[in-house]
């Protein structure tokens, strides 16, 4: 059936889509493709031989199964793809809806709908919150496609209807002559769908703007078209100006559909393993795992003698630890609280300027460092610095300040800012790259460059992540803080090294508990505020 009428065009010998409509209330071709071709890097043959021109104020319907091609065409008609063969023309700006929008979530409508001029617009203007003009014009938009009161909610908060229109009004605040759809509106109801339909087609009339949207209703892309072109496997093998006749139309969209039904979902590409498979493989990692643990065991060389003493020594040091006898009491009493509490309250201030310094720097070196950030040439330099950064623990960093700059704070500062560097930049690295591509995406295509698509697209999806690594830094910072006093780099730890030394272990038990407390509390304080960033 469907190759009979695949023959049936092959047989007119025309290039179907090709041909121009003299229709006068249309102005003049905004976009023409010919020959266009597209082959992906797999072999997968998604576009061939498509010719398609649209008018000022046409609009033009492109109806397929799924996998016909649809959205390739799209892509090569913005440019984001390459086409392998043929060429496209385009008069003036193009603008594309997304399928799957590509807002910024955690951003309002308002700031998306602004992010439509960021390749016309300075990063440290973006910065300041765009031009009153552009601001002006975003507003007059969104109430134009029904969202004056919605404009300062987070895109996350709005319906699938109401991010559709954001979507629109991101595109309308480019100033195309040309806009694409792809699937507007296959994620909505029935009313919203009609709804949506109606909007673009009075802002392609207002705006004389060339209309290629892409749809799966037949009933919807006959009532909102000026022309229907069907594709099938990469062809345009249905366009609607070729025939007078409405009947024909149907048997477009029957040949669609039947294709759909033909196609359905992929098989299942599951290989059949035999059913040995999973037990020797179970048995395999199972071996493995034995053989690392020997391993592991054969180097504790401890002698039976340490190991027998190992209980009674304990309960010795379990005893030593608590103050029993008056002697120990004298002694706790005579340690100087006052110091003692002054150093703890130097300890979390080192924490909190090593930390703050840790963020500071390592947010850039980050942002350099994340595949969908930084310059492709610094990614791999960078991550080898970062790496050695973060093998050196933070004692031995202690150490070489002291060495450095000499005993005292400014070298715990310094340790602890290097010590966070390091794991800071891999935490803000892997956040980044974990934000969905699709936002960046689309801004990239829209124009904005690496820094503007970081500030807008990746930067508002990874905060969360990277202030709740920031507050887990400063509490892990509190601990490794009050160690470094034992190399002398400032700190509690100066005297708990001292406490030791004099076997004073009563003291050195009061001491771990004020960290514990301050570690306590910063954990509280620290998992409040990351429940805070996670609503937000
Ligand atoms: P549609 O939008 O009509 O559903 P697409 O244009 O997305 O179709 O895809 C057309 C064909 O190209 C499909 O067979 C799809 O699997 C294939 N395809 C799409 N994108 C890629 C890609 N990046 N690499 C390889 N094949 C792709
Ligand atoms: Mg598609």
């Amino acid at each position: 059936m469907t190759t009979l009428a695949l023959g049936q065009f092959e047989a007119e010998q025309r290039p179907v889509g090709a041909i121009e409509r003299a229709d006068p209330s249309f102005g003049p071709v905004l976009l023409r493709a010919e020959g266009l071709g597209k082959v992906y890097p797999d072999g997968t043959c998604a576009l061939a031989e498509v010719a398609l021109s649209v008018r000022a104020g046409e609009r033009v319907v492109i109806l397929g199964a799924s996998g016909s091609g649809k959205t390739t065409l799209l892509g090569c008609l913005t440019g984001r793809l390459t086409p392998t063969s043929g060429r496209v023309e385009r008069d003036g700006g193009i603008a594309i809806i997304h399928q799957d929008l590509r807002l910024v979530r955690q951003r309002s409508a308002l700031s998306n709908v602004l992010h439509g001029t960021l390749a016309r617009c300075s990063l440290a203007r973006s910065m300041l919150g765009f031009a009153r003009s552009e601001r002006q014009r975003a507003r007059e938009l969104l109430e134009r496609v029904g969202l004056g009161d919605r404009m300062h909610s987070p895109v996350s908060r709005l319906s699938g209807g109401e991010q559709q229109r954001v979507a629109i009004a991101r595109a309308l605040m480019q100033n195309p002559r040309i806009l694409l759809a792809d699937e507007p509106v296959a994620s909505l109801d029935e009313f919203n769908a009609r709804q949506i339909m109606q909007l673009l087609d009075e802002l392609c009339r207002e705006r004389r703007l060339a209309l290629v949207s892409v749809l799966h209703d037949c009933d919807l892309a006959e009532s909102f078209s000026d022309r229907i072109l069907g594709l099938d496997q990469g062809r345009i093998v249905f366009d609607s100006s070729l025939t007078p006749s409405q009947r024909f139309d149907c048997q477009a969209c029957r040949l669609i559909r039947e294709h759909a039904a033909r196609s359905g979902p992929p098989e299942s590409m599951a290989l059949d393993r035999p059913a040995w498979f999973k037990p020797a493989v179970f048995a395999g990692v199972l071996l493995i795992g034995l053989a690392i643990y020997v391993w592991a065991f054969s180097g504790m060389e401890i002698d039976q003698r340490q190991l027998r003493g190992a209980g009674p020594g304990l309960g010795r040091f379990m005893a030593d630890l608590l103050p029993m006898t008056s002697a120990q009491w004298e002694r706790l009493a005579a340690v100087k609280w006052g110091e003692l509490v002054g150093s703890l309250f130097q300890t979390i201030q080192m924490s909190i300027i090593g930390t703050t310094f840790g963020v500071l720097l390592a947010w850039p070196l980050a942002a350099l460092a994340a595949r969908n950030v930084g310059p492709r040439y610094l990614q791999s330099p960078m991550r080898l610095v970062l790496n050695t950064i973060r093998t050196v623990p933070s004692l031995i960093w202690a150490l070489l300040f002291v060495a450095a700059v000499g005993p005292g704070v400014l070298a715990g500062v310094m340790a602890l800012t290097a010590y966070s560097i390091g794991y800071l930049t891999k935490f803000f690295y892997e956040a980044f790259e974990a934000v969905e591509p699709g936002a960046p995406d689309a801004l990239k295509e829209l124009g904005a460059n690496g820094p503007k698509r970081f500030l807008h697209a990746v930067w508002p999806s990874a905060r969360p992540a990277v202030l709740s690594s920031g507050m887990f830094m400063l509490e892990y910072n509190v601990r490794a803080a009050s160690v470094l006093g034992i190399v002398g780099a400032g700190g509690i730890g100066y005297y708990i090294a001292l406490f030791v030394d004099w076997r004073n272990f009563p003291a050195v038990l009061v001491c771990l508990i004020m960290i514990l407390i301050v570690v306590v509390a910063l954990d509280a304080l620290s998992t409040y505020i990351r429940g805070r960033l996670v609503r937000a």
